[in-house]
């Protein structure tokens, strides 16, 4: 019998510590995720509490296991507490998206939508203070002032007023359009979504799940890290999922 090399690799495992032969960084791995096509990814915990995610479990160096699995952190990965992680110290700041006031700083509270005769309807998200300045500055046009959606983190660039959020069960780009809004399970993955239904997630589970919104940051970055297709950073919807299409 001929064994290859690899054979006597010892398998990576959540919480053990691994060299990373690019780099020779020697993080921890806190989450690993299995992408549809069976290529495993982990996520990594860096000195001084940086993180990444994607690593190939075949480009990492088994080093040394902890006794007992560490548990789950805020992050929602699993580290040892005592361990620095920037998306721990963040995990319960909210998602928002900026204010589109020039020169704010501040995150936008509410969405404004008016339409003027010459340029069609347009919609904007602004903090409280420049939602009052924008209000003032329409005068007699009319505008609906609505509340940011928990969990937004853009606006359709089409002046519709749609806000744009990334589902936390599959981590893809949801759409809350305005004529859902107000009713109950609103989120879709596209136009052409009739019921917001996450098919991902309930592949996974087996029971009915809906789209939601990652409403907080360490949320949003686990969903986007855990998207089975992998490509976790260009924020398709699931309508457009390279690894969806038939
Ligand atoms: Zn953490
Ligand atoms: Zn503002
Ligand atoms: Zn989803
Ligand atoms: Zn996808």
């Amino acid at each position: 019998m001929l064994l290859v090399a690899g054979s006597y690799l010892e398998p990576i495992r959540v919480g053990d510590t691994v060299r990373y032969p690019n780099t020779g960084e020697t993080p921890v791995v806190t989450a690993i995720h299995e992408r549809s096509d069976g290529t495993a990814l982990a996520d990594l915990l860096f000195a001084r509490g940086s993180t990444g995610c994607g690593y190939r479990l075949t480009d990492l160096e088994h080093m040394s296991r902890p006794a007992v699995e560490p548990a789950v952190q805020p992050c929602r990965r699993r580290h040892d507490p005592a361990r620095a992680c920037a998306p721990c110290a963040e995990a319960t700041d909210p998602v928002t998206t900026g204010c589109a006031a020039v020169l704010c700083s501040k995150p936008a509270t509410n969405l404004v939508v008016w339409s003027l005769p010459s340029s069609g309807q347009q919609a904007k998200a602004l903090c409280a203070a420049d939602t009052e300045r924008h209000l003032a500055l329409l005068r007699d046009i009319r505008a609906r002032v609505i509340a940011l959606a928990d969990g937004t983190h853009s606006l359709l660039a089409d002046g519709s007023g749609t806000q744009v959020a990334t589902c936390r069960h599959c981590g893809h780009r949801i759409y809350l359009y305005p004529a859902l809004l107000g009713g109950r399970e609103p989120w879709r993955d596209g136009a052409f979504d009739e019921t917001g239904r996450c098919q991902l997630a309930e592949d996974r589970h087996a029971i009915r799940i809906v789209h939601e919104p990652a409403v907080t940051l360490a949320v949003l970055d686990y969903a986007r890290a855990a998207a089975t297709c992998g490509t976790t950073f260009d924020g398709h919807n699931l309508a457009n999922c390279p690894a969806r299409r038939p």
